[in-house]
């Protein structure tokens, strides 16, 4: 390998992954992404406008921060931004064992009409943040919605940490200007050191929080998105001077969906007779389409046996 080979090989090494860490004497924990081919993937089925594209792509990126806090490996987590009044009417994400997709269902003509660079309350008005979180293991399935509310969707997301967890949390989220590099981090604060049980009381100005947050909140937007910076750089920037930085495993993220005809054929197998006749078209066939992938699978009724 040449040097500009190398380099090439050790950008690439720093994108689409989620790295877990955690500060032990502050009872923190974090998680930190950076995303680029994956984003690339997702986009590409599609042919958003820059403002959708960016909003989507920091949604896939606290998607996948969120996810990466999954204790079980074949859970789901599920998030989807949905308005009443909104220019995007509904934007879903979802994180399966590494594996993510989204898009974004929004109206054009009304996109053109607000500015190039939108506020979150110009583009999705009074809308909510729903997260989701499914465990395979066990078959818990916990929901939370907060209003969608704040500057950003970092905020939003502090903000469903802070009234429906009771986690006190950092978020940032940051897309280069190229769009095609994203990263993230989120912090958290959990002075229990139990994940996902019941909290009566929680300071968010407990004064170990504020310190962790502090540092945190350090950190710079092209910071985020710069591949050319490994993640685990920028913690150590971030917390050098704590007693004991702990790096957990590194988790691989892919751009991934489960629509294919076998999956598709299975769903639409189990409608009634009389609803297949409804859906069918004059050709004989059922279309479902993915709106993850914009893709149309047309089932031919013939092969379903009808
Ligand atoms: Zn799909």
């Amino acid at each position: 390998m040449n040097s500009e080979q190398k380099q090439a090989a050790a950008e690439a090494a720093n994108l689409d992954i989620a790295v877990g860490f955690t500060l032990p004497h502050r009872s923190a924990r974090g998680r930190i992404v950076r995303v680029g081919p994956l984003l690339d993937q997702v986009l590409s089925a599609h042919d958003y406008p820059a403002p959708i594209a960016r909003i989507l792509s920091e949604a896939l990126t606290l998607t996948a921060l969120l996810g990466a806090t999954l204790k079980d490996a074949g859970g789901q987590l599920t998030m989807q931004a949905q308005t009443e009044s909104g220019v995007i009417d509904l934007m879903v994400c979802d994180y399966r064992g590494g594996e993510l997709r989204g898009y974004v269902r929004f109206d054009s003509d009304r996109l053109a009409e607000i500015p190039v660079v939108p506020t979150l309350q110009a583009l999705f008005g009074k809308g909510y943040l729903a997260i989701t979180f499914d465990q395979a293991v066990s078959g818990e399935r916990y929901q939370g919605i907060v209003p969608l509310e704040g500057l950003s969707l970092a905020d939003a997301a502090q903000n469903f940490f802070a009234q429906s967890e009771q986690i006190p949390s950092f978020v940032r989220l940051a897309v280069n200007d190229t769009g095609h590099v994203a990263g993230g981090i989120l912090v958290q604060h959990l002075p229990e050191g139990e994940e996902g049980r019941e909290r009566l009381h929680t300071r968010l100005d407990h004064p170990e929080w504020e310190h962790v947050r502090i540092l945190a909140e350090t950190i710079k937007g092209h910071e985020l998105s710069n591949h050319g910076l490994a993640l685990e750089e920028l913690l150590w920037r971030l917390f050098h001077d704590e007693e004991e930085i702990r790096v957990l495993s590194t988790v691989a993220l892919t751009k991934g969906c489960r629509c294919n005809f076998e999956h598709i054929r299975g769903v639409i197998g189990r409608f009634s007779e009389a609803d297949r006749q409804e859906m069918v078209d004059e050709d004989g066939f059922i279309s479902v389409d993915c709106e993850f992938c914009s893709r149309v699978f047309p089932i031919s009724l013939s092969d379903l046996g009808a």
